[in-house]
């Protein structure tokens, strides 16, 4: 059991890693500089483990309840995992966020910042931000609407102390992705931030055209969901 699924770990983390590769070639950029988070949301750590043994040392979870489950434990064995954030932040939940993060993608209203900035001091502890964006403007849709992007990042640093690394989305289902992803790089190259957090399983070669420098990407590398 564990070698099949080491072996498969190994082929589909590789497959991905040519694919970026390919992408990075196509758009002219330079190699290495689009980094891979494996999406290992819903699965379990003994699924995790044979990716991390694969060599894959950044992974996002998109809840934090479910990553207080399985993430300290993997934390404490794999020493140099980066653990991102890629969900939806409740400011109750920013306290645990900052304990166990080391990127956050999803900041998007004053009232994460300013919990996420008390959590920060309180705790001693930096994990790096992105402010989300709704790029399709989905009323169900967490992140900041595009036109409020600027006025937001200047409020988190101006009025909270925080430093934006960079921008993320998740394009609307059923729409072109790539008009979302041409948006928010305009937004984050206005704005002078260097990261891009963009593209998923289906669409990450076109983020990677388009400037993406995480892409986010869970079932190609993990398989599919249950
Ligand atoms: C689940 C998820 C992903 C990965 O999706 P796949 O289609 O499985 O690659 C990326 N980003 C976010 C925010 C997610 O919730």
């Amino acid at each position: 059991m564990n070698d099949l699924n080491d072996a498969g770990a190994r082929e589909r983390l590789a497959a991905v890693g040519e694919q970026i590769a390919a992408a990075e070639r196509a758009a002219g950029r330079i190699a290495g500089s689009v980094k891979l988070i494996a999406v290992s949301k819903t699965f379990a750590s003994a699924h995790i483990v044979p990716v991390i043994e694969a060599g894959q040392k950044l992974f996002g979870e998109n809840r934090v309840q479910e990553a207080q489950g399985k993430w300290p434990e993997l934390k404490a064995q794999f020493p140099d995992i980066e653990l991102h954030l890629i969900g939806p932040l409740q400011s109750n939940k920013a306290g645990d966020a900052v304990a166990l993060f080391d990127v956050i993608h999803t900041i998007d209203r004053p009232k994460i910042a300013r919990a996420i900035a008390a959590e920060m001091a309180r705790q001693g502890r930096r994990p790096r931000l992105l402010v989300q964006v709704n790029t399709g403007e989905e009323e169900q849709k967490a992140g900041v609407a595009p036109r409020e992007a600027e006025d937001f990042v200047r409020s988190c640093r101006d009025d909270h102390g925080l430093v934006i690394e960079g921008l993320m989305c998740i394009p609307p289902l059923g729409e072109e992705p790539a008009l979302h992803f041409a948006l928010l790089e305009k937004l984050a190259s206005r704005l002078d931030l260097p990261e891009l957090s963009m593209g998923m399983s289906a669409d990450f070669e076109t983020a990677v055209g388009l400037g993406a420098t995480y892409v986010r990407v869970g079932t190609a590398v993990f398989g599919a969901r249950g």
